[in-house]
């Protein structure tokens, strides 16, 4: 059996490894080996597999170290070979840098070691080599800095102390009488680098390491460690990144940038990471190494010149000043700038993606130290892709599977303004319920914010909880904050409805409604103070910050036209009102796959009638008050059909428990005893007998309407006559009736009775006919489980998943937020089931009633219209189970639609 191979070689234009090996090398390591594969100047090195690092974790130091032993030797004697060096010569001493990668980029989470090797035999030999003391005592005391801080762990016990060395290092300053680490002499760093190393044995009991090989295997295993740090483990978690992947080991030759006025180092893109521009862009800094030009000590300047000059003009300085202190490279060092102008083009030509680079200039020698893969704003990610299509560089799918769906709400969403976030303030945390940036004055009750908004203030609606009675107060509200409350309680469907920003289950919000404050980790805010919301990250903010309005440019929309080429399921709506229909139409929605006709009823006009309706003693009561909702349901209805001219609609008749309509205050409870003219007491006894101690699990749904038949009459005709109206205006309208909660096909058949029968009257009455559909949501497992005997009699299934998932799990869609973020930090659960669709349990719901359903009628059309509807990774499995569509709110309209599209190509 052939040994495994841990060690991968790369150096002068050859390497073992190439581009496509990340899952063994890291995107660093397989990188660096296509580099040097495509000739472009990379300092020679090898790199240690990922595996290794698994291997490391399971069976410890001593067994990998055995094991690599002879790989690594021939590796350092390969990169010895190559540069004419030796590890720890006092004549030309071989220098390393030893880097983590792993397959996926996670920036900044895993630790380095640089200049490793050092030693008081190499310290003379750099001497010698670069007749510059001062440069060799100073990476030097860097080496040793670096070293004692990752691998000896030399570091801050807490974030209020201060590091060791640095401590040192300002001792030195102030006995040297100096400001500026530059002002330290060769002499002073030759010191530094003596009490760094007494620091370093006072606090572990053992001399530093001198012996290079001893460096290079500790540096190892710390790379190999810092796989498992904090940082790195909490990154892995935000970015679904699995443990089991492991770091490689980058070991390097170190170039200098450095070495004197003729040295530099920098980072750059091959294109604007913010605006997509294609315009070659970087920092860089003279007579520095990698971490100064992240650090912030020094100010870097611009690569190209043209952008030195952006800048200039940004930050006010004139082009004399520019020229004069801030040069570009392409100035400073043109020979330089032009190879690394030559090789940028040529990297981005050979990975056909934007590119993220590190480059070193040592002595006028250009060296590139990385390239991957450039992150990007969801601006960019549109405009680069669309360029590269036009370019001839990329084809169509390929640009179609380069978004990541969810970055498009940065495009359709208003934003906060760079310069307004730059100071702001977080004062809390909650959930990203619904994106984009709000900005307002703090109000409590809905009432308020309607009060506020009309004399013209900007008002962020602060709740518990909210419920439909605020409805108006966040329609008018800029944002909405709840302490209370999951990813699709009430505040975040509606707001994501609206396609306003919210921010729910914020639970270090304390709401003091009475006294109109609320109090955050002990600080308050009162009513009028100005906060800021960002949905898309679910920051609450002090103060209020500036925003602006998204544009969407040529390029979204000609990615949205690949979209609907490529795609098979299509997209439509969750909307309750000609606005939302709009809005999502103009998204490219084709229909409405659920319009919540509950919602209409909370408007001014319906709510007294409707409240009537409850409230009536008998029949005769309700259909009085029926009588008076017909032609405002009408109205409502035209609406919709109108805003969707062509396209189906599904209406689905009245869903919630009644208790949610009527009021709860004495002063609601008296109106309505003098609307209906009965007493107090009879209205509040029968509002008390509507409580239940579940009504998520109780009488709501098809329950009402097959309890209440005369309510399924009037919502059905009103449906019928609005669409025979707008047919005789020249309007086509397609209702789909949809009875929610079906969970036993007797249920479904009693109201597609009712239904049948009140659309025939209609149509003899008015001498006419439409096309229409009656189906039903699979919302109850029950359903899902005898969908083969509800597909006999429906035209169509909704998957309804937010009660699928409630019901199915057993969650309470309204307190899951109580343990939710509990359950996810102890691993439980991975993801929020109401945001991400369970597909090994939900969806296997799913699946096997859409094959069952269709096993007895082949033609039967499935859609979903839970939340699930909007979010990328449950919309293609959405794909996979054969969904004719996907419902989702107006603004997750585009999203969608590119994850259909995403999901027909993959
Ligand atoms: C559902 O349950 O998934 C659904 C769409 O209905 P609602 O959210 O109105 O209960
Ligand atoms: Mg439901």
């Amino acid at each position: 059996m052939p040994e495994t191979k841990r060690v991968y070689l790369f150096g002068n234009g050859s390497a073992e490894g190439n581009a496509n090996m990340k899952d063994i090398l890291g995107g660093k390591g397989a990188n660096l080996a296509e580099m040097n594969l495509i000739g472009v100047p990379v300092p020679p090195g090898f790199t240690i597999t990922a595996d290794t690092c698994n291997e490391y974790t399971r069976e410890g130091e001593a067994k990998t170290r055995e094991r690599l032993e002879d790989e690594v030797k021939k590796a350092v004697q390969y990169v010895e070979n190559l540069m004419g060096t030796s590890f720890g010569s006092n004549e030309n001493p071989l220098l390393l840098s030893v880097r983590s990668g792993s397959r996926a980029s996670m920036p900044g989470m895993m630790d380095t070691i640089l200049n490793l090797g050092m030693n008081d035999n190499a310290v003379q030999g750099i001497i010698a080599r670069t007749q510059n003391p001062r440069f060799a005592w100073d990476s030097y005391r860097r080496f040793v800095q670096m070293y004692g801080d990752v691998v000896l762990g030399l570091k801050p016990a807490s974030k209020e102390e201060r590091d060791p060395f640095e401590i040192i290092i300002e001792e030195m300053k102030t006995e040297k009488g100096v400001e500026d680490d530059l002002e330290l002499s060769a002499d002073d760093l030759k010191e530094l680098v003596r009490r760094f190393k007494k620091a370093v044995k006072d606090s572990t009991g053992h001399d530093f390491p001198d012996d290079p090989w001893e460096q290079l295997w500790g540096s190892i295993f710390a790379v190999f460690d810092s796989w498992g740090n904090d940082r790195a483990v909490y990154y892995r978690q935000l970015n679904d990144i699995p443990d089991d992947w492991g770091t490689a080991v980058n070991v390097q030759a170190m170039v200098f940038g450095n070495m004197g006025e003729s040295s530099a180092t920098g980072v750059a893109f091959t294109r604007d990471a913010g605006t997509g521009e294609n315009l070659f862009n970087g920092e860089y800094l003279i007579n520095a190494q990698g971490e100064d030009v992240v650090a912030g000590i020094r100010t870097p300047q611009q690569i190209t010149k043209i952008g030195s000059q952006r800048w200039a003009k940004l930050t006010n300085i004139s082009e004399e000043d520019r020229a004069a202190n801030y040069p570009s490279l392409e100035e400073t060092m043109p020979a330089a700038y032009k190879e690394l102008f030559d090789i940028q083009e040529k990297l981005e030509a050979h990975t056909k993606d934007m590119q993220d680079v590190e480059f070193t200039i040592q002595d006028g020698k250009l060296w590139m130290l990385q390239t991957r893969n450039g992150k990007r704003t969801g601006f960019a990610m549109v405009k680069v892709a669309m360029d590269m299509v036009r370019e001839g560089l990329i084809d169509e799918k390929t640009a179609l599977l380069r978004m990541e769906p969810n970055k498009l709400n940065e495009l359709l969403h208003p934003v906060f303004t760079p310069k307004g976030l730059a100071g702001a303030k977080e004062i809390t945390k909650g959930l990203p319920a619904s994106p984009g940036a709000a900005t307002g004055q703090i109000v409590f009750l809905a009432e308020d914010a309607e009060k506020w908004a009309a004399e013209g203030k900007k008002v962020v609606l602060c709740r518990v909880e909210t419920s439909p009675e605020d409805l108006r107060g966040m329609t008018v509200a800029n944002g909405i904050l709840t302490a209370k409350g999951g990813m699709t309680s009430h505040a975040a469907v509606v707001a994501r409805g609206m396609g306003k920003c919210c921010v729910s289950g914020a639970g270090n919000v304390n709401i003091d409604y009475k006294n109109r404050v609320m109090n955050v980790d002990g600080k308050e805010y009162k009513e009028g103070d100005w906060i800021s919301l960002n949905g898309s990250t679910g920051q609450v903010l002090e103060g209020a910050i500036d925003t602006q309005d998204p544009e969407l440019s040529g390029d979204f929309a000609q990615i949205m036209e690949l979209a609907e080429k490529y795609t098979r399921m299509y997209v439509r709506t969750n909307a309750d009102n000609p606005k939302d229909a709009s809005i999502a139409r103009n998204f490219g929605a084709k229909g409405i796959g659920l319009c919540r006709t509950e919602h209409m009823f909370f408007e001014e006009d319906k709510i007294i009638p409707m409240r009537e309706m409850i409230l009536a003693k008998n029949e005769e009561g309700r259909r009085k008050a029926l009588e008076k909702l017909l032609p405002l349901q009408k109205k409502d209805f035209k609406g919709i059909f109108e805003a969707m001219d062509g396209y189906p609609v599904t209406v689905r008749l009245l869903d919630p428990p009644l208790h949610e309509f009527v009021p709860h205050d004495e002063k609601g409870q008296m109106e309505m005893a003098r609307v209906m003219d009965i007493s107090y007491s009879d209205i509040h006894e029968r509002v008390e007998s509507l409580m239940e101690s579940n009504p998520m699990l109780g009488l709501r749904g098809c329950r009402l309407g097959n309890l209440y038949p005369e309510i399924t009459e009037m919502q059905t005709r009103a449906i019928i006559e609005a669409a025979l109206e707008l047919k005789r205006e020249g309007i086509k309208a397609i209702p789909e009736i949809m009875v929610p909660l079906t969970g036993i096909v007797y249920e479904f058949q009693a109201q597609k009775e009712i239904i049948e029968k009140t659309i025939q009257q209609v149509f003899s009455e008015n001498s006419d006919s439409i096309e229409y559909k009656i189906g039903t949501m699979i919302e109850i497992p029950r359903a899902a489980l005898t969908a083969h005997k509800i597909a006999k009699e429906a035209d169509f299934f909704s998957f309804g998943t937010n009660d699928l998932t409630q019901m199915t799990f057993g969650y309470s869609r309204d307190d899951v937020a109580k343990f939710l973020p509990l359950y996810i930090d102890k691993g439980i659960l991975k993801q929020d089931p109401f945001a991400v669709l369970d597909q090994n349990g939900v969806g296997q719901l799913v699946s096997m009633a859409v094959q069952n359903g269709r096993a007895v009628k082949p033609s039967l059309k499935c859609g979903i219209c839970g939340e699930h509807g909007g979010e990328p990774s449950s919309v293609k499995f959405c794909h996979r189970v054969g969904l004719n569509y996907v419902s989702c709110s107006p603004f997750r309209v585009p999203i969608a639609r590119l994850a259909a599209a995403q999901a027909a190509i993959e």
